[in-house]
């Protein structure tokens, strides 16, 4: 079966046990201060675990993109070295939502792997939860034992501990037991040699899990509590690279269709065989998985970067590049060609790889560009570290400092340095890899308290479309400590009129205020799994009364402005630049906005001159608002609104148009294009290749840049007298300079010449020396022209010349080649030591040399002392 069937198999089968079918959610998290990438099928769906929304069908089944490389489920290492983890996989899943539980989950998981896949259930093992006699102190869950008995001979089912039979999403939040079912696909010999039952949960690369029901009926609290959950649901996830392996009978996920097109490419491009070097393989394995997760990243809009999920994408990147340049030895870019096969074997699942192909090569590319010169720099760097290495050990700080400060791969020093017959010390390298990881621990360590509940009012209602001013009521609050920002509350009420950060835009700040008086800043509201959280230094002292919130409305709309002129930039880059340019990122903020857009050249002037007058046409025209809230996906993309790659959307959607500009936006925006005044480009550069960004400003911002701009102008017009013609008077002042700087070089020149034979007088002998000590009135330059033109004459000369600069010394020395030689005389030396007098230092070459130093008054003293290196 093609990995595409088995796919729409799963799909289909849920979708007539009436769930409905989503497409895979983004795999980088927005509003999630937990988790970096979703990494399980369930991650995207916490808010309805949470109670926090509902779905609008509590039955639903998808393929979930999943990212295993940070944070609690981290299997990067492992990658590449075994045959069945990937940093990238999709897992399958089936999910109720209060809906049905252990008795239909476990039915459908056997009718679909049994029946539909047709596996044979003399490989199926089983797993479910033990009980724990620790402080949780929970029982064995003997209801899914007796469903699963129903299908599968008890001896096939497993008992478990808590490791691999309690699934928690993390710290806090819902969990419960779950059951897993393994596969054992290996020979009937092997078979013989050892029951599968003994090698379930041992790592062994054949008798592997595929699929975990994870049964949520409780909610782990910070206190480390359980209690019951009030809806009990269903949680499943396949991996579908370990299924498409059972089902096209191979013993390796490497070897299903998912991969092997990708692995012929590699195979081609470095022009080595898979399956033949086990060094090779894994390097193969690395980088055929790798490169999916980094183009799905990019894909769905995180691009490598230096930090958060952006410097998780670079890591991998750059693990698969390295094991290229190690094991392939591909010093070359490479990685960014296999994204051509990927994007036609996955293209048809996920069109977010096909459309933005171009994209993810030159990213990748450049990134492998820039990341082979790193490593070239690193061996230079290394191969001087291994000269200087006496005792056959090279340190760990040494190590440490080029792969911190250099990037270079400590694996990759350890294999260089063995080659050499050389020892790292890789303990003290861990040591210094501690030290640094305990720094940014302490400086990221926060604390969480549990949410105190006033009253529960699920719904929590966002007016501030509508209203900057609201009666609120505190419905529940916490405490969260941090290094950073010490002591915050988190504050939820039961409606709000501050909007919380998102679609780039900054989330509002204001003031609460209770009716004897008293207020409570909000320094910032942000969104958590769909909560809207406010952010305050303290609590308020009535707790239990309403207050009146209030949002800083010169803050909102000045961002406003900056939000719907977002809109319009966007609409006219697509118009002026053409279609290909798709939102990249966004920020708006109250002062600026920032704009990154997929495009491959700079924009020249005109362009950059069309985009504004573009966009100040839109604002002149005085478009209104026209808002659509609560609308279905495909009706506001029939409209022609663009939805993004990257974005989660709900199922239904808030449409913003302003004239023929129509987008998918949460945002808040000006009533009328009018309100924003003018727009103004403040500049325009590249932020990765392809990805260009514009950084704008309106209204408030615009006015106080011409404002600067003017006060600047009539200063420079009083500098030039109150010329009426300003720009010519300058350009007249800079024509004098040029001239005027010409004529200074020939005096310069002839003042030389003059001096160069007063100073052929002054010359005198000693010891067969032609010498001369002396200050000259000359720049740097002109000693070094006045000393190279006397040593052309003679080849027996000793110089040393002084001068004082702007209250600096400097002494230059010149030596006659043949002195150099005969007499073991060195300039370098000359002024190094004679610097001391002017307090400073130098050097340069054994025939000529200069010092500088801060202390003219010395300069007589090194003049006199010169005699005695010939004398
Ligand atoms: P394992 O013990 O094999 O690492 P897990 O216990 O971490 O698996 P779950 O968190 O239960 O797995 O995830 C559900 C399913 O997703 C697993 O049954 C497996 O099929 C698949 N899966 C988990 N991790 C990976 C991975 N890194 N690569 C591919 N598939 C995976
Ligand atoms: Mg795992």
């Amino acid at each position: 079966m093609k990995s595409q069937d088995i796919r729409s198999k799963f799909l289909s089968f849920f979708e007539e046990k009436k769930h409905s079918i989503v497409q895979s959610a983004p795999m980088v998290l927005k509003d999630d201060p937990t988790l970096m990438f979703v990494n399980s099928g369930m991650a995207p769906f916490k808010e309805y675990f949470l109670g926090n929304a509902m779905p609008k069908n509590n039955r639903i089944a998808d393929s979930q993109k999943c990212l295993r490389v940070s944070g609690k489920h981290n299997d990067l290492e492992e990658v590449g070295y075994d045959t069945y983890h990937h940093t990238l996989f999709e897992m399958l899943g089936n999910w109720s939502f209060g809906d049905y539980f252990k008795k239909e989950a476990i039915a459908w998981a056997w009718e679909l792997l049994t029946e539909v896949y047709g596996i044979d259930k003399s490989i199926l093992y089983v797993t479910v939860f033990e009980g724990s006699d620790d402080e949780d102190n929970l029982d064995m869950d003997t209801e899914a034992y007796n469903f699963w008995k129903e299908y599968i001979a008890e001896d096939r089912i497993l008992k478990g501990n808590k490791k691999d039979n309690f699934w928690e999403m993390g710290d806090q939040g819902p969990c419960g037991p779950c059951s897993e079912i393994h596969v054992d696909i290996r020979s009937a010999e092997e078979k013989a040699k050892i029951s599968g039952k003994d090698l379930v949960n041992k790592d062994h690369p054949q008798v592997v899990e595929i699929w975990n029901l994870v049964f949520m009926q409780y909610n782990r609290k910070a206190n480390g509590k359980l209690e019951n959950l009030p809806n009990k649901h269903i949680d499943t996830g396949m991996g579908f690279e370990r299924l498409c392996m059972v089902l096209q009978n191979v013993q390796s996920n490497y070897d299903t269709d998912v991969f092997t097109p990708i692995i012929r490419e590699i195979e081609t491009i470095c022009n080595k065989n898979y399956g033949k070097d086990e060094k090779v393989d894994v390097a193969i394995r690395v980088i055929s998985d790798h490169v999916r997760a980094v183009a799905f990243s990019i894909a769905d809009g995180q691009l490598p970067s230096n930090t958060g999920a952006g410097y998780v994408i670079r890591r991998i990147l750059r693990r698969a590049i390295r094991y290229g340049f190690t094991f392939l030895d591909k010093k070359e870019p490479f990685i960014y060609r296999l994204v051509d096969v990927l994007s036609k074997k996955m293209g048809a699942a996920f069109p977010e790889l096909k459309a933005q192909k171009q994209l993810i090569e030159n990213v990748i590319k450049e990134e492998e560009q820039s990341f082979l010169r790193t490593l070239e720099q690193g061996l230079v760097l290394l191969s001087r570290i291994v000269d200087e290495t006496k005792d056959g050990t090279v340190s760990g700080e040494k190590a440490f400092e080029l792969y911190d400060t250099y990037g270079f791969p400590i694996d990759l020093t350890a294999l260089i340095l063995s080659e050499k017959g050389l020892k790292l010390d890789e303990e003290g390298f861990n040591e210094e890899l501690q030290k640094q990881k305990n720094r940014s621990r302490a400086a990221s360590e926060m604390s969480t308290d549990d949410w105190t509940i006033l009253f529960d009012d699920a719904e929590e209602e966002f007016v501030g479309y509508d209203t900057l001013e609201a009666n609120v009521k505190l419905t529940r609050y916490r405490k969260v400590t941090s290094k950073k920002d010490g002591e915050m509350y988190q504050l939820v009420f039961n409606l709000t009129p501050f909007y919380p950060e998102g679609g780039g835009q900054v989330g509002d700040k204001g003031y609460l205020e209770d009716s004897h008086g008293d207020v409570i800043y909000i320094l910032d509201t942000k969104k958590e799994n769909n909560v809207i959280i406010h952010f305050a230094k303290n609590l308020p002292k009535h707790i239990d009364e309403s207050f009146k919130a209030t949002v800083d409305a010169k803050q909102r709309n000045r961002t406003e402005c900056n939000h719907t002129a977002t809109h319009l930039l966007h609409q006219a880059l697509r118009e002026i630049l053409g279609t290909h340019v798709e939102q990249k990122g966004s920020a708006v903020h109250s002062k600026y906005l920032r704009f990154d857009f997929s495009h491959f050249s700079k924009l020249t002037v005109e362009e950059l001159r069309d985009v504004e007058n573009f966009v100040n046409r839109r604002i002149d025209g005085k478009l209104p608002l026209i808002e659509k809230r609560n609308i279905p996906k495909e009706e506001a993309i029939a409209e022609g609104a663009m939805s993004l790659f990257g974005e989660k959307y709900g199922d239904t959607v808030r449409a913003i148009r302003f004239g023929n500009s129509i987008e998918l936006c949460g945002g808040t925006h000006v009533k009328n294009t009018s309100d924003i005044w003018h727009f103004k480009i403040v500049s325009e550069g590249a932020v990765a290749s392809g990805i260009r960004r514009i950084e704008a400003i309106t209204n408030d911002a615009v006015k106080d840049f011409y404002h600067e701009n003017n006060r600047a102008y009539f200063e420079m017009k009083d500098l030039l007298n109150n010329s009426k013609e300003p720009v010519k008077a300058l350009q007249n002042l800079q024509e004098e300079n040029t001239n005027l700087k010409k004529q200074i070089e020939i005096l310069l020149k002839d003042k030389a010449k003059s001096i160069k034979s007063e100073l052929k007088n002054e010359l005198t002998e000693i010891n067969g020396v032609q010498f001369l000590a002396k200050k000259l009135d000359l720049d740097a330059g002109g000693l070094k022209d006045v000393a190279f033109e006397l040593g052309s004459q003679f080849d027996n000369l000793f110089l040393l010349f002084a001068t004082e600069q702007n209250g600096k010394a400097l002494l230059s020395c010149y030596i006659s080649k043949e002195l150099v030689a005969s007499k073991d005389l060195n300039a370098g030396q000359v002024v190094r030591e004679l610097g001391k007098y002017i307090q400073g230092g130098g050097g340069g070459q054994p025939f000529f040399a200069t010092a500088g130093g801060k202390n003219p008054g010395g300069i007589d003293e090194a003049l006199r002392k010169a005699k005695d290196y010939i004398s």
